[in-house]
């Protein structure tokens, strides 16, 4: 005998680990999720080949979110960090490398010593970086603005352009001149109510911060990848039915029991969880809640690609003590980043070689329109470039991710506090999780689907 039946639409991290939350509010119910693809996992890939690590998507976890790793501990994985030799990353700019300056926090300087120091920034744009002493404030309480304006009124067009988006937009694949300073980096807005300069108050800030009680790296893996903490709580959750190959295609609403729909097969329900990307729920709610339909709707997601490669150890030269470089926007390279996996991550007993993974893609171009033929040919062309002494790889894959990270743009914040609250009056037993709602991060995720869940009564 169950007690209620709940569906959770979508396997990525989102729909698992929401699962895995119903599995424990709910002992008695039956719980079946319904995943579109025929593997779970959604962004999170990673391929094993010959023994290596070779991520498709996502490689790390912010251990200061600390959500995932204690999911991921809880089933009995032992996260692994980043090889302590490595700090930080490389700028590559018109054909040389330069060092990230010292200080430089979410892509803003906090040091201003050393961003005059360093070697990417012309004289003129260290003067205007260092404008940010005098300049009076631009938030307002009430309103939200693009990062990109506030970080080039505050900073100057340099310091965004080569510095603050090529490391801003790793994390969104964004726009910076559209992406929302309150959803993406509110306390760039606090820095300047506090201090006025961002710099002096994120000065002040760490000298006021008590320290760190943990050692260590900042991010996390798993010994065998990422996917490790997908395929570990499928596996875990022996009461829950999960359906492969098993598309929605709307939810409609009869006598307080929804009806998910898949061709010609209804399932009832007493709460469903939608962990699918926002254009998707947009599509699923749209006879019940328009309003909030049309808010997901609006939502846009950059197409994205990785290029993974794996080369015999004197095929390529990298350094050991960097993680990889950055590609700010410039003619004749569409690479937006590389990553010097093997620097960067000592994943235990892999076989010798260098694993290098460009990333490609940003908001506003299509990158998915190569085919990946073309885009194994630019991603040669493009290391041959960087690389003029680079060998072949014996071993390559492409990694396509259409719709890959949702786009927070200006208002983002108002928009989905306003389309949460309509969905809970609209249909209090279908609730949203997902990547899109208020944090694109693994820990950010595994947190809305567990608040996802608290919401169904
Ligand atoms: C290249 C890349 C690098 C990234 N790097 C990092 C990183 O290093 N660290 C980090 O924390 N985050 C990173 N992210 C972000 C993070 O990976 C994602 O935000 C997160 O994995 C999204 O998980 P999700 O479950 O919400 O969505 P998804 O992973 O997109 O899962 C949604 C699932 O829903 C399924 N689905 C879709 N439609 C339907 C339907 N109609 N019916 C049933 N199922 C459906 C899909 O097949 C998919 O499996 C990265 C993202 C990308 C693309």
């Amino acid at each position: 005998m169950t007690n209620g039946r709940y569906v959770v639409v979508g396997g990525g991290i989102s729909g698992l680990s929401a699962a895995h939350a119903l599995g424990d509010k709910f002992p008695d119910a039956e719980i079946v999720l319904l995943e579109a693809s025929a593997r779970i996992g959604g962004k999170i890939i990673t391929d094993r080949t010959g023994g290596y690590v070779l991520e498709g998507g996502p490689d790390s976890i912010l251990r200061r979110k600390p959500e995932a790793i204690d999911l991921a501990t809880g089933l009995g994985l032992t996260p692994i960090g980043t090889n302590p030799g490595t700090r930080g990353a490389f700028i590559y700019y018109h054909g040389r490398f330069f060092p990230i300056p010292v200080g430089i926090q979410a892509g803003i300087p906090t040091d201003i010593k050393a961003l005059l120091k360093s070697r990417l920034l012309s004289w003129s744009g260290k003067f205007r970086a260092s404008l940010d002493f005098v300049l009076p404030r631009i938030t307002d309480r009430d309103q939200d603005m693009a990062l990109g304006r506030f970080l080039r009124y505050r900073f100057g067009d340099e310091v965004v352009d080569r510095l603050a988006a090529p490391m801003l937009s790793g994390i969104y694949a964004g726009d910076i001149d559209q992406m929302s300073l309150e959803a993406t980096f509110p306390q760039f807005k606090d820095l300047e109510r506090d201090s006025r300069s961002v710099v002096l108050g994120s000065r002040r800030r760490q000298r006021l911060a008590k320290p760190s009680t943990t050692s260590g790296s900042l991010f996390a893996s798993f010994p065998r990848g990422l996917e490790s903490l997908t395929e570990t709580l499928a596996e875990a959750m022996t009461s829950v039915e999960i359906r492969y190959n098993a598309p929605v295609d709307r939810l409609e609403s009869q006598d307080n029991i929804v009806q998910v729909r898949l061709g010609d097969e209804t399932i009832e329900a007493d709460g469903v969880v939608l962990a699918v990307p926002a254009f998707v729920a947009a599509s699923l709610i749209q006879d019940v809640s328009p309003m909030v339909a049309h808010v997901l709707r609006e939502i846009a997601y950059p197409n994205l690609a990785v290029v993974g490669a794996i080369y015999a150890p004197d095929a390529i030269n990298v350094p050991d003590h960097k993680t990889g470089f950055l590609v700010p926007r410039q003619p004749k390279i569409q690479m937006t980043a590389g990553t010097y996996v093997s620097s960067k991550w000592h994943y235990p007993g892999v076989p010798e070689g260098k694993v290098i993974r460009a990333f490609y893609g940003h908001a506003g171009d299509d990158i998915l329109r190569l085919s990946d033929q073309e885009l194994s040919d630019l991603y040669h062309q493009e290391m041959s470039t960087i690389f003029p002494k680079i060998g072949k790889p014996f071993y390559q894959r492409v990694f396509r991710h259409p719709s890959a990270i949702p786009q927070y743009q200006v208002g983002h914040v108002r928009k989905m506090q306003a389309a949460l609250t309509q969905m809970r009056q609209d249909w209090p037993r279908v609730v949203l999780a997902g990547a899109y709602i208020d944090g694109v991060g693994i820990p950010d995720c595994v947190r809305r689907a567990r608040l996802a869940v608290e919401e169904l009564g």
